[in-house]
């Protein structure tokens, strides 16, 4: 009779079934072995749904290109140094986008965050080690930013150690400057919310010696904005990988000036002992991350703006067709460059709060993302709708809009 410990060591001859699991383990296997068929969301009960809401990290931000996907496929297939993945394809990031060098970051936010290590730090292995704590080590500890900027991001900065040191004025930002002062930091899309521009916050930076980061996380497209802003002079520039340019989720991209992406790299993994070691991103995602960008980069992008146009048109259409509804299209200048529908409705004619019609377009199947605008008003962007969702989400709509007429 066969015991126990036979059993094991036969067992162990299959290491594919690998324990005592009997006959199941082998269908279990066949199983795992094909698991891009498994539906997971289905098996495990998880809300797949229309997003007609635009690139949010709650939605999960948007869906990677086909070319990405194969290419992480690709590349989970072999062993390659971590550093190397970053190098080579640091090299060519940077040739698209005007930059010195460039390196692949866990999302803009981290790329924040080691961008001003690098700063901090230079090629300081001491000092990489000693982050987040910066007294007695001899580093800066100043950030400057706008008060209009300060809108919550600049928390990757303070994950340093720094603090911030708010201006509003050019006169401000002169006399905040001082020995402590390690970076000024520009967000693009909220350009429009400080007194000070882009050329005169590089023009004090340059004249008082001090470095410069600007965040345009979403701020593509248009695509020329992957090197307007290292054109202009910015000492680093932060982009997300995963809105727009449709890379992975989880990846971003700090590009600049060679000497500081150098140091930003101490402070990223491979090497351990550092704030950056959580912030990981393997080769899938790198090498996803370049494929996406080299694709935004040659995309027609008038051909897909006329398509996210007419899907906005023809879902402004269908809600507009009823009695009480008002539709208007804007385009944000300054970041989530898209057409945004604004649909607005009576309330003497329709009666509907807004988190309700939310709901009711959750509740339905297929379930729809929207966003809520005022209590009588959403908005609807297209540009992460597939192809014919525009159909979908029109009659949906309508649907909720006339049955709460009253
Ligand atoms: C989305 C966003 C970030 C964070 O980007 P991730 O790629 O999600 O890390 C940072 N700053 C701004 C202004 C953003 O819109």
């Amino acid at each position: 009779m066969i015991n126990r410990r036979d059993l094991i060591k036969h067992l162990s001859a299959f290491p594919l079934l690998g324990g005592f699991l009997g006959q199941s383990s082998l269908t279990t296997t066949a199983f795992v072995a094909k698991g891009a068929a498994r539906n997971l969301a289905k098996e495990l009960g998880i809300r797949t749904f229309i997003n007609a809401a635009g690139t949010y990290t709650a939605m999960t931000g948007s869906l990677m290109q086909e070319e990405v996907m194969e290419t992480i496929q690709g590349a989970a297939k072999e062993f390659m140094m971590l550093d190397e993945v970053q190098t080579k394809v640091g090299e060519k990031i940077a040739a698209i986008t005007h930059a010195e060098a460039a390196v692949v970051t866990a999302g803009c936010f981290s790329a924040l965050t080691l961008g001003l290590a690098g700063v901090l730090t230079g090629m300081d292995q001491k000092k990489v080690e000693a982050l987040p704590l910066l007294e007695g080590t001899g580093m800066k500890s100043e950030v400057i930013i706008q008060k209009g900027h300060n809108i919550g991001y600049s928390h990757a900065l303070t994950n340093t150690g720094c603090k911030i040191v708010v201006v509003e004025t050019a006169e401000e930002l002169q006399k905040a400057i001082n020995e402590k002062t390690a970076l000024m930091w520009f967000l693009h899309i909220q350009s429009d919310k400080g007194q000070i521009n882009h050329q005169q916050w590089l023009d004090i930076a340059k004249k008082n010696g001090i470095p410069t980061m600007i965040d345009m996380a979403a701020d593509v497209p248009p695509v020329e904005n992957l090197w307007k802003f290292n054109d202009m002079g910015f000492d680093l520039v932060c982009v997300s990988g995963g809105k727009a340019m449709r890379g992975p989720q989880s990846a971003g991209i700090l590009m600049g000036k060679k000497q500081l992406i150098d140091a930003a790299r101490l402070s990223m993994p491979p090497r351990g002992s550092t704030i950056g070691r959580g912030m990981k991103v393997n080769k899938e995602e790198i090498l996803g991350m370049y494929v996406a960008i080299d694709n935004f980069v040659k995309m027609d992008h008038k051909k897909e703006w006329k398509v996210w146009e007419d899907r906005v048109a023809h879902i402004g259409n269908a809600a507009k067709s009823v009695a009480g509804v008002t539709t208007e299209v804007t385009v944000p200048e300054l970041g989530n460059h898209t057409p945004t529908l604004k649909i607005s409705w009576d309330p003497a004619k329709i009666s509907l709060a807004v988190k309700l019609l939310q709901e009711n377009l959750r509740k339905g199947d297929p379930s729809i993302e929207i966003m809520p605008a005022e209590n009588n008003s959403l908005t609807i962007t297209t540009w992460m709708l597939k192809p014919g969702e525009e159909k979908i989400v029109a009659s949906r709509l309508k649907e909720e809009l006339s049955k709460a007429t009253v």
